[in-house]
């Protein structure tokens, strides 16, 4: 998991980066994970797909 891909609250005018809380998968996307992000300054919340599969291949 890479944490550096936390996006930023757009609530700030400082980057604030959010916080993931949970993460969801998708079914009919598996290669797909939905994760919450929540900004720890005013509690905004966000959903950013997050791609589990690595560019390796
Ligand atoms: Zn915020």
């Amino acid at each position: 998991m890479d944490h550096d891909e936390a996006p930023a609250c757009d609530r700030h005018e400082t980057e604030v980066p959010m916080q993931l809380r949970t993460m969801h998968s998708d079914s009919s996307r598996p290669d797909v994970v939905v994760g919450l992000f929540e900004c720890p300054e005013c509690g905004h919340e966000r959903r950013l797909p997050i791609r589990t599969e690595t560019a390796a291949a």
